[in-house]
């Protein structure tokens, strides 16, 4: 969406590299030790592109949806990195809020404009053409069971995607995006998982509709914005009973500890899928995650094996 935003109006844009250690390394010296690690690699990417382009985009994402807010260290993250990045180019901060109303976000976005046109026409045309972006991306993800490093590649024509071949099991990825798609800090889990011809279903693969009822059926009221992602996709796919269902969170996150303790407790007590919860920190070995992989799968076959058995 922002891709099409900034080269509607001219601009070229440059997006960092995949994760790597370094950047990991690099993001980290800048904070805190106990900053939870998706804060630690998004200062890694920005440290990757400080001498690589005029200005850098990060906005303050506070609200996309009326009174369910983003966490701390999301909307603060424009001020964190003017702080701790003093070499960063200047930054293109944007606040997006929906609870301030249509014409604080219209501002917001004409404002950011400014920075390429004074013509807010060509603002507008920008504007239209990203959203119709987003809910071509939205819409690939849910209609065609896509993630979404696969639905930009379509969308790009980047590459040619594979059909999806399954035949173990159907396992559930539930988590951020930003930590489900990174394969540094994931330890290529996706891939893995695929790799053992397992089917792999994520949170995008949801609809709105599904997500946001299933978060409803557990908690009432969402008041995080990744509530759904979360809490809506591990009820969903628990109560559809799929094989498996992976939780992933990292290391210093106060809403993913609460938020995936409860449907831990769901998993527990509809005991139909098998369930585990995985911690990934900056320093969490391969070697750790591929054992707790290994061990979960065994756990899940053998329960198959079970089923079929009491069948016969
Ligand atoms: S939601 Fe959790 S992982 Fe994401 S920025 Fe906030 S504390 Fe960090």
């Amino acid at each position: 969406m922002w891709k099409t935003f900034f080269e509607e109006l001219g601009a070229e844009v440059v997006v960092s590299p995949p994760t790597t250690q370094v950047m990991v390394s690099e993001g980290s010296s800048r904070v805190v030790a106990d900053t939870c690690l998706p804060v630690k690699v998004f200062l890694g990417h920005v440290l990757s592109l400080v001498d690589k382009c005029d200005y850098i985009f990060i906005p303050a994402v506070r609200s996309v949806k009326s009174k369910i807010y983003n966490c701390s260290k999301f909307l603060g993250l424009p001020d964190m990195t003017k702080a701790v990045i003093p070499e960063s180019p200047p930054i293109l901060d944007i606040e997006i809020d929906v609870n301030k109303g249509k014409r604080h976000l219209y501002q917001a976005i004409y404002k950011l404009g400014r920075h390429f046109t004074w013509n807010p026409f060509k603002v507008r045309q920008a504007s239209l053409a990203a959203w119709q972006a987003h809910l071509k991306y939205r819409q690939l993800m849910s209609s065609q069971g896509l993630t979404p490093p696969q639905a930009i590649a379509k969308m790009t024509g980047e590459v040619e995607l594979k059909a999806p071949t399954s035949t173990q099991a159907t396992i559930a990825l539930i988590g951020h995006p930003y930590i489900l798609y990174d394969e540094h800090i994931s330890h290529r889990l996706i891939h893995r998982l695929e790799q053992a011809d397992n089917k792999v279903l994520t949170p995008e693969m949801l609809t709105t509709e599904e997500l946001e009822s299933a978060t409803t059926r557990l908690v009432g009221k969402a008041h995080w914005t990744y509530e759904d992602e979360v809490v809506g996709a591990g009820v969903h796919y628990l109560e559809t009973r799929v094989d498996g269902v992976i939780g992933l969170m990292t290391f210093g996150c106060g809403p993913d500890s609460q938020m995936m303790d409860m449907v831990h407790r769901r998993a527990a007590k509809l005991r139909a899928t098998t369930f585990m919860s995985l911690t990934l920190e900056e320093h969490t070995t391969e070697g750790g995650v591929v054992t707790r992989l290994e061990a979960f799968l065994d756990m899940i076959n053998r329960r198959k094996r079970r089923q079929i058995e009491v069948c016969v």
